[in-house]
């Protein structure tokens, strides 16, 4: 892709200046509205992966733009040491939407996934003594990368080189009862999933394990967190993934991601068993619950919840699924295309098995920017207010994209995230 002397200046400035923990692409953005990013070369390009399913709303929504610059004209930090209308707001909100009955705010999903953990020690240790410590999660997760939710991240790969990591950790394989029943005990004090699994490839739990899994933390007395730092904020097409299975209640819930829209901002939900927990002086941070942020969030909910965006996901999604369907008839690309709302993973089968990476360069060479999950899934998180016609042109870009990836040789791999 060709892009102007300035434009290759900032690449190369942000190469010589970034830690090289991320890998971004040549590609620097300078602003976007709905769907469409532009580059600094005013180039456009349509956003099927929303900053990572981060901007729910798109770019620069007209309601968030106005309780920004409202919020910036009243108020931006106050800490925690007072109340302030925003955060007693949202948490009042979200405690009305959810089962939740009170509501820790911090700022990413890791944080979220922090909080969830160290409510669950401390839960497990005033019910039976520090013995009951430990937290069960499943191959293939992603929690974050602070270093228990990294523990908590059943993936080696995201470890290697962090040890030693936190003790009191047990892995069980994805979506199998059995393998669960085994590692269930008495020292368990939480059981820690996403209803759908993003980073590993949207991979959806399911039904049975997730009402099993439920059934056995009542049973050995053990919390039940859900991390919706991905699936929730109406991504499935309901609020939380947990609730597309019906009975299943969870004693924290951890939000982030959408729930700013673009904004930094996580919450651990809690629920009655763990509302209380998290005394004066256990755990806080300087920025959780910041105005603007909660303004933002709570302009979040409105448009899913009052202005009936959520209502508008599942058809955009069946919408972007039968498109990849319809691509697969002639590509033979996907082996198998997982769609919950409108978060799609299409499995990477024969030729294009293995290099996801490159197909996302390509389609960003054709103006599309796509998301990968490891080197086998694109996995696509589009805005939930992209129209109809949008999902159309993005479908034809990637059709574009593996046509000419077909005519590559297999060789190299371009790197992957
Ligand atoms: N949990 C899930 C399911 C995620 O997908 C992510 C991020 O991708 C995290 C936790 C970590 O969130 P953050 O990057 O905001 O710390």
């Amino acid at each position: 892709m060709q892009v102007s002397d300035a434009h290759q200046r900032l690449i190369d400035l942000g190469r010589r200046s970034y830690a090289p923990n991320y890998r971004p692409r040549d590609v620097v953005f300078e602003s976007g509205c709905g769907s469409e990013l532009f580059d600094v070369d005013d180039r456009r390009y349509l956003d099927f992966g929303s900053g990572i399913g981060v901007n729910c709303l798109g770019h620069r929504h007209p309601a968030i733009v106005r309780t920004l610059q409202s919020q910036a004209n009243r108020l931006w930090h106050a800490s925690n040491v007072y109340f302030h209308s925003e955060a007693v707001n949202l948490s009042t909100r979200l405690i009305d939407e959810t089962v939740a009955e009170a509501v820790y705010f911090c700022n990413s999903g890791a944080e979220a996934n922090e909080a969830a953990i160290k409510v669950a020690r401390r839960w497990g240790s005033e019910r039976d003594g520090q013995q009951k410590h430990v937290i069960i999660t499943l191959h293939g997760s992603f929690h974050g990368r602070t270093l228990g939710a990294l523990t908590a991240t059943a993936q080696t790969k995201y470890q290697v080189g962090f040890g030693p990591l936190l003790d009191g950790f047990r892995y069980c394989r994805f979506d199998d009862l059995d393998d669960l029943e085994a590692n269930f005990s008495n020292d368990v004090c939480a059981l820690m999933f996403e209803p759908v699994q993003g980073e590993s490839g949207v991979r959806p739990l399911s039904n049975e394990f997730v009402v099993r899994a439920a059934e056995l933390c009542e049973f050995h007395d053990a919390l039940l967190i859900v991390d919706e730092i991905q699936c929730g904020m109406g991504r499935t097409g309901k609020l939380f993934g947990y609730q597309r299975h019906a009975g299943v209640v969870p004693d924290i819930i951890t939000v982030a991601k959408a729930l700013g829209a673009g904004l930094p901002i996580g919450a651990a939900l809690l629920g009655e068993k763990t509302a209380n927990v998290l005394q004066p002086g256990s755990h806080g941070t300087t920025f959780g619950g910041n105005p603007l942020c909660c303004a933002v969030a709570s302009t979040v909910l409105n448009e899913l919840l009052v202005n009936g965006l959520i209502d508008e996901i599942p058809n955009k999604g069946a919408l972007l699924a039968n498109g990849l369907e319809a691509i697969n008839q002639h590509t033979r690309a996907f082996s198998e295309i997982r769609a919950i709302g409108l978060m799609i993973g299409a499995q990477l089968t024969g030729h294009y098995a293995g290099r996801a990476g490159e197909i996302l360069l390509r389609c960003l060479d054709e103006g599309l920017l796509v998301l990968q999950s490891g080197d086998n899934v694109l996995r696509l998180l589009p805005a939930y207010t992209i129209s109809e016609a949008q999902i159309h042109e993005g479908l034809e870009l990637l059709s574009n994209a593996l046509v000419r990836s077909s005519d590559s040789p297999k060789h190299k791999r371009p790197a992957t995230n």
